[in-house]
């Protein structure tokens, strides 16, 4: 069975590993064996260990929060072009976002 674990939260890491690591004593963690960078805890279940590696609150917060920006930017720039298409000034060239 493959685990779908997310990439290495590590902010240095090259290149994301990660892996199920079961020791010799049935202790697992998940590590990555780019950077050494691993789940704080041992389990004894591979979900629980995967299940904490994966579980990424403020990361999760902070995708949503994008992509509730990039829609807002989106109908942003909807209503620019909705403007620009109907106003007296015909041209944004000059504007930035
Ligand atoms: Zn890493």
């Amino acid at each position: 069975m493959k685990d779908s674990l997310k990439s290495c939260p590590h902010p240095w890491c090259s290149k994301s590993d990660p892996q199920v690591i079961t020791s010799d004593t049935f202790v697992i963690r998940v590590i990555c064996s780019t950077c050494g960078f691993g789940t704080p805890n041992a389990y004894t279940s591979r979900q629980k260990a995967v299940s904490e590696w994966n579980h990424r609150p403020k990361e999760d917060k902070s995708r949503k929060e994008i992509e509730r920006l990039r829609k807002h930017v989106a109908a942003l720039q909807d209503e620019v072009e909705d403007l620009s298409s109907s106003g007296p000034h015909a041209s944004t060239e000059e504007w930035s976002v």
